[in-house]
């Protein structure tokens, strides 16, 4: 593997496809608007050869023995860490975050088909008591195969926690990764391939995203959606799934509050807070986004938040001096200049920030609006940039009342020195995850997703492989 940016391809039946003449699409760097390479867009007979593809390849994957699907695993995350600093430039060509951020995503893959290697061989069924000669179980089967679809503001790590389990737990998968970060999920598919996944276990294809999920989810062969996304989209995909009743992963967007107790060690939460915001430049969807702050420590917290923020230097992700890159398409900065301009209409005070940059990127200033009324749009449409909001508040009441305001209910964050206070905002936050004292919430073992409509069901940890699996229960006389 070259350090060039690779031929854009799909991938159906073990067979790499050239855009032949087919559609394309352009895939440009934000930091310089520079076009990356073409991709090619799957047509409707593509997506027809998917779908047989993976309900013939489903039927011997399955039986393939839990200790090879684990070595293809483990051999993929050895390809990945071998590759890691290729695929991770890549990523950061095509998606525009740091490298440093784009060489984490590549370890983390690994460390995820790692831990679902290990799941494999550890999905047991239960026995049932019954009297002597009577037997009842419980048999765990792979779901079916799966159509996938993958966002670009974790380009590697996105198309990884879907592949990663359904390949693990005997199932075959149809990837539509995004079409901004392309390379980043073929080079997770190839580390598959060279590690021996037969033909037709996994497909991934790139077209115009309504067309591609209208034919999979219509089709019966595919039994479960796995998508990563915004709510609207995904409450769209739902409706497609429904007539066929498949089985569904839904992590969709969040708004996640983040509540400064006035004990909290300030000078931690600072520094831990304004990384986590400002990292893909806000585009995550645990990003703390609603800060809420008590009165005694509000004007020392928004002070220190603001000054931190300003400091931030945006270029390049490939720049290693370089603080924070530009968001991935250039929708962003637009969206994000829209509702900051309405915040500070409804009387939002602009404390640093607050302007997209001129020039061929897509970038837009680190940015810390103070008492930010109720009513204004960003407090309740994510913003999906790089901005944080910020409220006073009294009491622990009502702080519950407002965290937990709005349909989303993806991650929450709390400081505090207090346990029990911790222990409370914990029971009392309405979300899938919650820090506390943290803001670190992805990890191989750990289940990652959202309440309300934030989603439903889990990636990552046990109940990411689980998903990916249906029971069957089998009684014998
Ligand atoms: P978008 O809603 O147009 O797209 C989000 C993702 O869904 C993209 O990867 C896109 O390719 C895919 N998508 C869109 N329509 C689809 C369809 N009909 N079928 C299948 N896939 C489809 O938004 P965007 O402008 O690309 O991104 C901004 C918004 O997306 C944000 O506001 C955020 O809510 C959401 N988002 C969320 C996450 C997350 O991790 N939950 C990740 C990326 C984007």
């Amino acid at each position: 593997m070259s350090d060039v940016y690779p031929k854009l391809r799909l991938l159906i039946d073990g067979e790499w496809i050239d855009a032949g003449d087919r559609r394309t699409h352009a895939v440009i760097d934000p930091a310089t608007g520079q076009t990356l390479g073409e991709l090619p867009l799957a047509s409707a007979d593509d997506l027809d050869r998917a779908l047989a593809a993976s309900d013939q390849a489903f039927r011997r994957w399955r039986k393939t023995p839990a200790p090879e699907r684990a070595a293809v695993l483990t051999g993929a995350a050895r390809h990945i860490r071998a590759r890691a600093e290729v695929i991770a430039r890549n990523a950061t060509r095509e998606e525009g975050k740091l490298y440093a951020e784009t060489f984490a995503e590549t370890q983390m893959a690994a460390a995820l088909f790692d831990f679902y290697a290990g799941e494999c061989l550890r999905t047991y069924g239960r026995v049932l008591v019954r009297p002597a000669g009577q037997l009842s179980r419980v048999m765990y089967e792979p779901v079916g195969p799966v159509a996938g679809f993958a966002p670009w503001n974790f380009p590697i790590y996105n198309p990884a926690r879907k592949l990663g389990p359904a390949v693990g737990a005997g199932c075959s998968i149809i990837l539509k990764p995004a079409e901004e970060s392309p390379a980043s999920a073929l080079a997770i598919a190839e580390a598959l391939i060279d590690a021996g996944l037969p033909p037709g276990v996994l497909q991934i294809v790139f077209g115009v995203p309504d067309e591609v999920s209208t034919r999979l989810l219509a089709s019966p062969i595919i039994r479960k959606l796995s998508f990563t996304g915004s709510t609207a989209v995904g409450k769209h995909l739902l409706r497609l799934a429904a007539d066929t009743v498949k089985r569904t992963t839904m992590e969709l967007g969040g708004h996640a509050p983040v509540i400064i107790f006035d004990d909290a060690d300030l000078d931690r939460a600072v520094e831990m807070l304004v990384a986590a915001k400002l990292r893909n430049a806000g585009q995550v969807c645990v990003s703390p986004t609603r800060f809420f702050v008590q009165d005694g420590v509000h004007d020392r917290f928004v002070a220190a938040l603001g000054e931190r923020m300003a400091r931030f230097t945006l270029g390049s992700g490939l720049d290693p001096t370089v603080g924070m890159g530009p968001t991935t398409n250039p929708r962003r900065p637009a969206a994000v200049e829209t509702l900051v301009a309405d915040a500070r209409a409804a009387g939002a005070r602009l404390v640093t920030g607050g302007e997209r940059i001129d020039g061929d990127g897509f970038f837009f200033q680190p940015t810390l609006l103070a008492d930010v009324p109720l009513g204004a749009r960003i407090m309740t449409e994510e913003p999906f940039g790089p901005v944080a909001l910020t409220r006073r508040f009294a009491t622990l009441d009502e702080v519950v009342e407002q965290a937990n305001a709005l349909p989303y209910g993806l991650a929450a964050y709390a400081f505090t020195e207090n346990a029990r206070r911790a222990n409370l905002i914990a029971a009392a936050l309405e979300v899938g995850m919650v820090g506390i004292n943290t803001a670190a919430m992805a990890a191989a073992d750990a289940p990652f997703g959202g309440v309300k409509e934030s989603g439903n069901g889990s990636e990552d940890g046990i109940e990411g492989f689980q998903a990916f699996l249906v029971t069957k229960a089998i009684h014998q006389l």
